[in-house]
């Protein structure tokens, strides 16, 4: 009867809500594994170049290898490197904490990624050419805004260009397009003719600090921070990253971002509602 049923839920209460609680915890652990791990591995990228500067201005402060000006020019040089890998790691980290911050609010401005598109070729033309890369464009021009952040996608352009000129082969061009993604989603791609990426690492290179080839990419000036911001950014965006690459020949890495809605204003005044 209905007593027994009720007496049989009430027994099992105690044993769903240990079971809620369980789930809860290893969620929780999981989650706190990552924090530390994220923290220790920050800590280890932050701590080699500052101990090869305090070697160096160690080094330096005796007698005898500061007084020779060709040494002291060299050693100055390379402090100056290590320095600036540390100011491009805390950047890279204090955009990793500020979009986290901002995940669950939308991003409230119809962008017109053809114009951003534009604006960054011109820049990066001007800054780049000396390194002998081209970067050629193919958008869509018939395509809606999207919704976004301006500073945010301008962000995800620069460092899928960085990375397409850090892994793509010299003298290669680099193509970003813009073009219509599956359903009404707008895509935005950059493509490379490079090393390429074995299919075993793809799905890790979104995490923070994950690399192919860890020295090579501090070779390069990378702080294995690069992705995971376009990661969390397109999350924030509601959007969808995909990376297609083929190992020798190159890498396309995408961006499917959701189009503005019409009663977006592209001044930034009205928000996303609904
Ligand atoms: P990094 O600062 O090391 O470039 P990212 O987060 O931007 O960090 O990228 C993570 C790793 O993914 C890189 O170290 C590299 O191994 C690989 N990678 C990213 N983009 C490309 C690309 N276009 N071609 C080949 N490998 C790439």
């Amino acid at each position: 009867g209905r007593d027994t049923r009720w007496e049989m839920q009430v027994a099992m209460l105690p044993d769903a809500r240990r079971l809620v609680h369980l789930v809860d915890r290893s969620a929780g652990h999981a989650a706190e594994k990552m924090r530390v791990d994220f923290v220790a591995n920050a800590s280890h990228e932050l701590r080699t170049p500052l101990s090869a500067i305090l070697g160096y201005v160690e080094t330096l402060d005796d007698e005898k290898a500061g007084g020779d000006v060709a040494v002291r020019k060299r050693f100055l040089k390379i402090m100056h490197d290590e320095a600036q890998r540390m100011q491009r790691l805390v950047d890279d980290l204090m955009s990793l904490s500020r979009i986290e911050a901002e995940k669950y609010r939308a991003p409230d401005t119809a962008i017109d990624m053809a114009g951003l598109i534009a604006e960054t070729h011109a820049v990066l033309r001007d800054q780049r050419g000396e390194r002998g890369r081209d970067i050629v464009t193919d958008i869509d021009e018939s395509l809606p805004f999207v919704a976004g952040d301006r500073a945010q996608l301008s962000q995800v352009l620069h460092n899928l260009i960085n990375n397409a000129m850090k892994y793509g082969r010299p003298g290669t061009p680099i193509t970003v397009s813009l073009a219509r993604g599956p359903g009404s989603m707008i895509r935005l791609s950059v493509e490379d003719e490079g090393e390429g990426i074995a299919p075993e690492h793809l799905p890790r290179l979104t995490e923070r600090f994950y690399r192919v080839d860890s020295s090579r990419s501090r070779a390069l000036g990378g702080t294995g921070l690069g992705l995971a911001i376009v990661k969390h950014i397109i999350e924030r965006h509601r959007g969808r990253l995909d990376i297609q690459s083929t190992l020798g020949r190159g890498t396309t890495v995408s961006a499917l971002l959701p189009p503005a809605p019409l009663r977006l204003s592209s001044n930034g005044n009205s928000t996303v509602t609904g």
